[in-house]
């Protein structure tokens, strides 16, 4: 015996609304796979330059390398400062792609995670980094490990792009942490600020491959800002200086 089936009829407003709904997730995944494709391309075209440089002095290591020492000594030493690099990326992409996903969140106080960084700056890099921080204590809820590296790597750049004083300042305001990074370096133009943030975007190209920067830093540090649910944002005058300023909401503060 047959049942029946019954069947639903939509309305046109709904059969309209349902079309609209489906037309934005289509383009909200093609978004999201151009977002991939682009960046898959990005990060290939950033390993070409050291893989083609390794293999160019891995040649002139077999034409010349046995019969000048000075020729084996530079090849060996670019090859291995590319490797370097590589290396480098390789774990950044790691990172940037793990900022995403990795939750695991526990309550962490905010000073003492920056003082842990400060600490590593004045120690093993002898940079004297100063410290205004407004209480001892300022709770957030956060990836402590991933915090870290948002830190490290701010005052990192403001080490690398400036030789004066960097000052980190911790304050609380309306229910958020605010750490700013300042140093009285270099700056960055206006028109780049913005795309400082982006993977793989460096100012000035060509010296910051001297300095081993590989334009992921910032891009790392914004992903894992937002994963807690925070802010990262620049203010920088051209041979002034530059203040990274980190807003995360707090949880409690003593
Ligand atoms: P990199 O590895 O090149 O330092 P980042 O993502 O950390 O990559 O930074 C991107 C670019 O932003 C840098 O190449 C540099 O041009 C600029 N920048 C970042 N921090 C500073 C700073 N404190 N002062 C001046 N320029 C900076």
């Amino acid at each position: 015996e047959w049942r029946k089936i019954p069947v639903r009829h939509h309305s046109k407003d709904e059969l309209y609304q349902m079309e609209k709904t489906f037309n934005e997730m289509i383009d909200h995944l093609r978004t999201n796979f151009d977002k991939q494709e682009q960046f898959v391309s990005d990060a290939s075209h950033e390993l070409k330059t050291p893989i083609a440089i390794v293999k160019s002095y891995a040649q002139l290591l077999e034409r010349r390398g046995l019969e000048r020492p000075e020729v084996f000594h530079e090849s060996v030493g670019a090859i291995e400062s590319e490797a370097d690099r590589m290396q480098k990326l390789v774990e950044q992409l790691l990172l940037l792609a793990k900022s995403k996903s990795d939750s695991t969140l526990t309550d962490v106080n905010l000073v003492d995670l920056c003082l842990d960084v400060v600490a590593v700056f004045n120690g093993a890099y002898d940079r004297s980094i100063k410290t205004n921080i407004e209480r001892d204590t300022i709770v957030v809820r956060a990836n402590a490990e991933q915090l870290k590296q948002v830190f490290y790597s701010l005052i990192d750049n403001a080490c690398k792009y400036s030789d004066d004083e960097v000052t980190v300042t911790i304050s609380t305001d309306n229910g958020n942490v605010i750490v700013g990074v300042q140093d009285c370096g270099q700056g960055i133009p206006e028109a780049e600020q913005a795309a400082i943030f982006d993977r793989f975007y460096r100012v000035d190209k060509a010296r910051n491959r001297e300095n081993g920067g590989t334009g992921l830093g910032l891009a790392i540090a914004k992903a894992i800002v937002e994963v807690h649910q925070g802010k990262l944002t620049v203010s920088s005058q051209l041979n002034k200086g530059s203040t990274f300023i980190v807003v995360l909401p707090v949880v409690r503060r003593n």
